[in-house]
């Protein structure tokens, strides 16, 4: 039996789900990533079948595309919650500088502020 065709169980009898083997899926079974690349979410569909490779270590889980949903761009509801989240993660609590980049959780503060007392508050 060719390597080829050791995973190649469209019927689903040896793997519980049919299983293909890598570039050997047939057209209309997508991955997550695929439909993601076309703007398609699985929605609520189960897993269609799956395709095996590196020796069957690799597995991934396709989704058919006639049952994909269109992705749904988030909410304004989503979006503000983001951007709060966004403001709050980038902005010194110490000063109150917003940033244009996170404040490092590991000093709860900016550069700035951890520098300075760093440098000040001489304990003596
Ligand atoms: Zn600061």
């Amino acid at each position: 039996m060719s390597y080829l065709a050791k995973y190649d169980d469209p019927t689903g009898d040896r793997f519980g789900i049919p299983t293909f083997n890598y570039r050997f899926a047939p057209s209309g079974l997508c991955t997550r990533r695929q439909l993601a690349a076309k703007g398609l979410t699985p929605g609520r569909q189960p897993i269609a079948a799956q395709i095996l490779w590196r020796r069957g270590k690799r597995v991934a889980y396709l989704f058919r595309e006639d049952l994909a949903r269109p992705k749904r761009p988030p909410t304004d509801a989503q979006l503000a919650a983001l951007s709060k989240a966004w403001v709050a993660n980038s902005t010194c609590p110490t000063c109150g500088t917003e940033y244009g980049h996170y404040i490092p959780r590991s000093l709860g503060e900016c550069l700035n502020c951890h520098e300075r007392t760093d440098t000040e508050g001489d304990p003596l």
